[in-house]
């Protein structure tokens, strides 16, 4: 049994930074990377930590703590989403922003890896606090992002709204528009066909590649996914039109569960009527734990990092798992899910379209030129599909135990070879 499957770095719960390292420690085994060059894959190029006053509507000042991790420029800009949650801290970021130097060396997008956070409660702030918060965050890191330097996007809690604030606020401090300096945006100020979908229809194209590699049935089978957000909910509707029975899905406050497929149309407008789950009445509701357990063929979790720990590992009774989300199994688990045969697609793969349509909404943006949905579409499932080609090809042809490896192996070795032919300098 090789040495990981029995130890992760921190030997306990992993925090998703522990987890990130842990991985491309594992996939170091099959990729001959020489030592001064994984050093330095190792370590974020640089991570940013601004504070935000915020002026809250009853007149009191708030400071909110920002950061902006750069984890490695050797193929390109750096790139990656913004989130805004409770549970942002340093350690998080720098494992987003790992995980997306991974995403887009592995679907070979010419660009490095970013993460940005605000550690805050979206849900207990007006528009308008929200809308300082996010100019006061672009203040913050202005001097570090930029078109040809590092390109924000959304992420957890922020949107096309949120976007289009830091468009602005980075363009009045340069004095003439850019919109390049962030993908996400509303059409309106540059924004691409299909780029809020992006993600959720990458998933579903990643389930479809999957279930035809394992010789299953995409039609008819059963799938619980977690979250419901712009990722899990947008797989939810596609999958279901491709014919999948969706029979579980959750918010934060829990989960609804019918098996014998839920109406989507419904679940998605009582979500589109600001209700949650735990108001939901035409099924049964679980909790998320629960959902997790279910015994279905697709297990879809979209929601955060951590939620697979061993424990649940143990118990999944899933025949495959989809990550949509980042990070959303241990270090531990994925040892436990290797050891029972669980395939598990990883997230730098399974959710990379909304990178991948961020890097055609910035092509768009650089050539000032607009593409239509279809011309996205396709561009889009042809990266996937190769990238998912590459990774099946690459864990069929060498001894590799898990997806997650041969993903890794393939990512870690383009950014390898990046530093390598660019040397160390100064
Ligand atoms: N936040 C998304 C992710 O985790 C998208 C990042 C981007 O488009 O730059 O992949």
């Amino acid at each position: 049994m090789p040495l990981w499957v029995r130890v992760s770095l921190t030997g306990m719960a992993d925090s998703p930074l522990d987890n990130m390292l842990a991985q491309m420690d594992r996939a170091r085994e099959y990729v001959d990377i020489p030592d001064n060059i994984y050093e330095r894959l190792k370590s974020p190029e640089r991570t940013q930590k601004v504070s935000l006053p915020v002026e809250h509507d009853d007149g009191h000042v708030e400071v909110y703590d920002g950061y902006r991790c750069q984890f490695d420029s050797s193929r390109g800009p750096y790139k990656g989403g913004i989130r805004y949650h409770p549970g942002v801290s340093m350690g998080e970021v720098e494992a987003l922003a790992g995980w997306m130097t991974w995403k887009t060396a592995l679907v070979d997008l010419p660009f490095g890896g970013a993460k940005g956070g605000i550690v805050c409660e979206p849900k207990e702030l007006s528009d308008g606090e929200i809308e300082q918060l996010t100019r006061r965050y672009t203040e913050g890191i202005r001097r570090m992002i930029g078109p040809e330097m590092d390109i924000p996007a959304p992420d957890i809690n922020t949107d096309a709204r949120t976007m289009a604030w830091i468009m602005d606020t980075y363009s009045v401090y340069q004095g003439y528009a850019v919109p390049n300096v962030v993908t996400g945006k509303p059409l309106e100020v540059g924004g691409t066909a299909g780029r809020v979908e992006a993600t959720g229809r990458g998933v579903t194209i990643i389930t479809e590649e999957t279930f035809q590699y394992l010789d299953a049935d995409l039609e008819g089978a059963s799938v619980a996914i977690q979250g419901f957000g712009n990722v899990g909910g947008v797989a939810a509707q596609l999958l279901t039109e491709r014919g999948a029975n969706v029979v579980a899905v959750s918010d934060v406050t829990g989960g609804i569960y019918d098996p014998d497929g839920l109406d989507i149309e419904d679940v998605a407008a009582h979500v589109a009527d600001g209700k949650t789950f735990s108001e939901y009445e035409n099924a049964k509701r679980i909790t998320n734990d629960d959902l997790l357990r279910l015994d279905v063929n697709a297990l879809i979790p979209a929601a955060i990092e951590d939620v697979i720990t061993t424990d649940v590992a143990e118990d999944l009774r899933a025949d495959v798992v989809i990550e949509a989300a980042n990070g959303p199994t241990t270090f531990d688990a994925s040892s436990v899910l290797v050891e029972r045969d669980v395939p598990v697609v990883p997230d730098i793969l399974a959710n990379a379209g909304g990178v991948i349509v961020s890097y055609l909404e910035w092509v768009q943006n650089t050539q000032q030129y607009s593409w239509d949905l279809e011309d996205v579409n396709d561009d889009l499932r042809d990266r996937m599909t190769m990238a998912f080609d590459e990774m099946v090809g690459v864990y069929d042809e060498k001894d590799i135990p898990d997806l997650r490896t041969a993903a890794y192996t393939i990512a870690m070795e383009r950014v390898a070879s990046a530093h390598e032919y660019r040397g160390l300098f100064p």
